[in-house]
């Protein structure tokens, strides 16, 4: 995969759970989940976007506020954010490790 995508289903993930910390965060306090425990995973968060070439970071956060979820998987050759197809030609086409984007919904594609 390429590098910048991999970093980007991680970043991905990691605000997937940060914003569940936020939104349960008492919950997952009685569950021994401390503030402490917030705070690293928000700076290793940061760490991994530093990383993130800014013309990509700017789009994904264009989609994540969009979308709510920016990168997508693709599955049986459809873009599982809004099922288009994902052509054949278009897939051998990524195997040349490029980030690139559902043509349909332009949410960012990676196969898992
Ligand atoms: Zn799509």
């Amino acid at each position: 995969m390429n590098p910048q995508l991999q970093i980007l289903v991680a970043l991905q993930d990691m605000e997937g759970m940060i914003k569940e910390v936020e939104t349960q965060g008492e919950e997952l306090e009685g569950m021994g989940f401390t503030h402490g425990g917030i705070e690293n995973l928000k700076s290793a968060r940061d760490d991994l976007a530093a990383k993130v070439d800014p013309r990509h970071m700017s789009w994904y956060r264009r989609l994540t506020e969009k979308f709510g979820h920016a990168v997508v998987p693709v599955v049986n050759n459809l873009c599982t954010g809004c099922f288009a197809n994902i052509p054949a030609q278009f897939v051998s086409k990524t195997n040349a490790s490029r980030v690139q984007k559902c043509e349909s919904c332009g949410r960012i594609l990676y196969w898992p």
